[in-house]
């Protein structure tokens, strides 16, 4: 029977991406907090992440967690009680331009896709916060915007989630930031909430925009009444 602690040690030995050619740190980043019932995904972990073996550890983390202390969590309690990982778990280094770090390729997400099917599985969050567009697409189209799904929501109901890896929208319901509260005081089962935010890295200027920033702001609006409801 699979566990998170065998998951892990096979995260920290893997080195497939190396095997197959692509020039990583290896070293999963990922951290398995006590309660888990938040799954934050973002897109691969940093430099320093990667030095220090903690997922947003440096300024991507301190927006990050700016987000998510508006929203009510306290950054050490949410990285000591819940879960935070990566579309893929090893350093990916720089972009050829120089200009921040290089985006995993394809290759790079199938072959590290495995074990984040494996934590969600293992994890079963109620909450999932899809953190960048590469962890946004892991749910929504690949053609997607983000300014089309920062500020909503969607909730896989529990009949959706006899398979804890169904990503399939269409046995979701979709939530504008108007409809949340609502929505939740007319209760909800133990399904599933999906809530995407733009990658937190100042090297993104998409959140300086006036426009995006009151889309994070019905965001974490989202995931406040999200984290009340849930009690986590
Ligand atoms: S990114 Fe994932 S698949 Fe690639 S070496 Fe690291 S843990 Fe393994």
């Amino acid at each position: 029977m699979d566990s998170l602690a065998s998951l892990h040690t096979e995260m920290r030995a893997c080195r497939r991406c190396l095997e197959a050619g692509f020039d990583i740190a290896p070293g999963a980043v990922f951290s398995s907090g006590s309660v888990r019932r938040v799954m934050l995904i973002g897109q691969a972990p940093g430099v320093t992440e990667a030095q220090v073996k903690r997922p947003f550890n440096a300024g991507s983390g301190r927006r990050l967690f700016q987000w998510l202390g508006e929203a009510g969590w306290d950054e050490e309690t949410f990285r000591a009680e819940q879960y935070m990982t990566a579309v893929t778990k090893c350093y990916p280094g720089k972009s050829a331009n120089g200009k921040g770090d290089r985006v995993p390729s394809k290759t790079e997400q199938a072959l590290c896709r495995p074990f984040l099917e494996r934590e969600i599985a293992l994890v079963n969050p109620r909450l999932i916060i899809l953190v960048g567009g590469l962890a946004i697409k892991l749910v929504y189209p690949t053609t997607t915007r983000l300014e089309e799904v920062i500020g909503t929501a969607v909730y896989f109901p529990p009949e959706s989630l006899t398979n804890p890896l169904n990503f399939d929208l269409a046995t979701a319901v979709p939530l504008g930031s108007e409809q949340v509260g609502s929505f939740l005081e007319a209760g909800v089962g133990h399904g599933r909430f999906i809530v995407p935010l733009p990658h937190p890295s100042g090297a993104s200027l998409w959140p300086n925009k006036p426009e995006n920033r009151q889309r994070i702001a019905r965001a974490v609006d989202i995931l406040r009444g999200i984290r009340e409801y849930l009690e986590v």
